[in-house]
């Protein structure tokens, strides 16, 4: 018998002809995809799976958007600094793009906790959840990330990927008839997690409560709705409105959704971010945060009262059927976020760096893109020199920083997206802008206006 693989076509389905589609729809990923689209007569070739997969790559490629990850090490006590393994060699580098944005990652508590975890309890936690892998240092941890945010509980999740795409389509069907309002430049996550819920969604412009209030009008006032945003918007370092949006949710009733990946640990007391810095953090419903960035180790959560946390926690396929977070990393987390909620030196440190980043970068006439936080992007504005910037300040200077390409941004905004951290020094600074000032010249690129 013919067989077409295990997509279940046989001799005896009907042949397909397939069309290729690409788009943005998962915004970090982007997407190539085939789709069937009309019959053929039974029989005659089987389907042609390594062109297919080859087209949508060459497609890709001939975009500037195919993406080679650099093969790093971080040496440990010396972050940024790494060792980039290339052709069987390695050789010294300094990291502009991690979103290690404390350099917690390194810090000698962090260490120190996931090495006695390890001891403790070894590697793995050995189960789900549900089966055995409810470890104490999960408890601890979920108990200091509730107490961080002022909320009832919390919930671990194995990414912050994880938990906003398993909230968010859970909440779905949980409520049925919801409407998700949507921030046109919300995250992959988010924007898996309601297409995932299946449920109704409403995107409204970037930031705009005017757009936001308009669209929240249109549906009844008895129907359930949630707004879901950021409160760190990382491609170009601009806030969300959170205070605005609360009160548009007060006054719809709808429940308030913040993604703060990109701000817990850096911004408010104690480092609870955005919405605690802006005061509104008690009027949201739901936060969401990761592990990764600032707290330097992996894994997300969502904080909120205790009911919705426990429905999550009942009903998330995402959240029930996947083996919990290692304990060591568990432990790690809770000493990063015990160490960010007592010390604001990491906090102070890293705003002054991105301060004097931006300033030497502007001074150098380089076109740095306003940001009102820790994020310094520098527009490019075509993918092919992006990438050519990039291997360039690789190869001829040690310094890594990845191309931000479309779907990331928009065609035209591609970017290059710096990160310094506390640990970043002002020779590291100065050497990074004579750099960027030298392959922009070679590169004929333009200056700030
Ligand atoms: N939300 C936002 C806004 C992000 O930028 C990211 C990752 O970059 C995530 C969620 C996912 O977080 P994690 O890396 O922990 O999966």
């Amino acid at each position: 018998m013919t067989r077409f693989g295990d997509a279940g076509l046989t001799k005896s389905a009907p042949m397909a002809i397939f069309r290729m589609e690409q788009g943005g729809g998962l915004g970090y990923l982007g997407w190539a995809r085939w789709t069937y689209q009309d019959k053929r007569p039974r029989g005659g070739m089987k389907f042609p799976y390594k062109s297919r997969f080859r087209e949508s790559l060459a497609a890709l490629r001939s975009e500037s958007r195919y993406r080679v990850f650099a093969d790093i090490v971080r040496r440990r006590g010396a972050y940024p600094q790494a060792s980039l393994y290339e052709n069987q060699q390695s050789h010294p580098v300094t990291v502009w793009c991690s979103n290690d944005y404390l350099g917690m990652s390194q810090h000698p508590k962090v260490i120190a906790a996931m090495r006695e975890a390890v001891e403790q309890a070894g590697a793995g936690s050995g189960g789900t959840r549900n089966i055995s892998g409810t470890t104490h240092y999960h408890v601890e941890l979920e108990a200091e990330l509730a107490a961080l945010h002022a909320k009832e509980a919390a919930l671990l999740f194995t990414s912050g990927f994880i938990s906003n795409d398993a909230t968010l389509s859970t909440l779905t069907r949980l409520l049925p008839g919801l409407v998700i309002f949507s921030d046109e430049l919300n995250h992959a996550s988010m924007i898996e997690g309601i297409r995932r819920g299946g449920g109704a969604k409403r995107v409204f412009r970037h930031n705009d409560l005017a757009d936001l209030a308009s669209q929240l009008k249109s549906v009844d006032r008895a129907q359930p709705k949630l707004i879901a945003f950021e409160s760190v918007y990382s491609m170009d370092g601009d806030f969300g409105p959170v205070a605005g949006i609360c009160d548009l949710a007060e006054e719809h009733g709808a429940l308030t959704y913040i993604d703060e990946v990109h701000g817990v640990g850096l911004y408010g007391p104690r480092g609870a971010g955005v919405a605690a810095r802006d005061g509104a953090m008690e009027r949201v419903d739901i936060i969401e945060g990761t592990l990764a960035k600032a707290f330097g180790v992996m894994g997300g959560y969502i904080a909120a009262n205790g009911d919705i946390i426990d429905c999550v926690r009942s009903f998330a396929p995402g959240f029930i059927f996947t083996t919990s977070l290692p304990p060591a990393v568990a432990a790690g987390v809770l000493a990063s976020v015990r160490h960010l909620k007592d010390s604001d030196v990491e906090r102070d440190a890293l705003h002054e760096r991105a301060q004097r980043l931006k300033r030497r970068l502007a001074d150098a006439g380089l076109p740095v893109m306003a940001s009102a936080s820790h994020i310094v992007p520098v527009l490019v504005g075509d993918a092919a020199l992006c990438k050519s910037v990039s291997d360039a300040l690789l190869h001829e200077h040690a310094i890594f920083v990845q191309p931000i390409n479309f779907p990331t941004v928009p065609r035209g905004a591609e970017r290059l997206r710096f990160t310094p951290s506390p640990n970043h020094t002002d020779d590291m600074i100065e050497t990074l802008v004579r750099a960027l000032d030298q392959v922009w010249t070679a590169h004929r690129l333009a200056r700030a206006a």
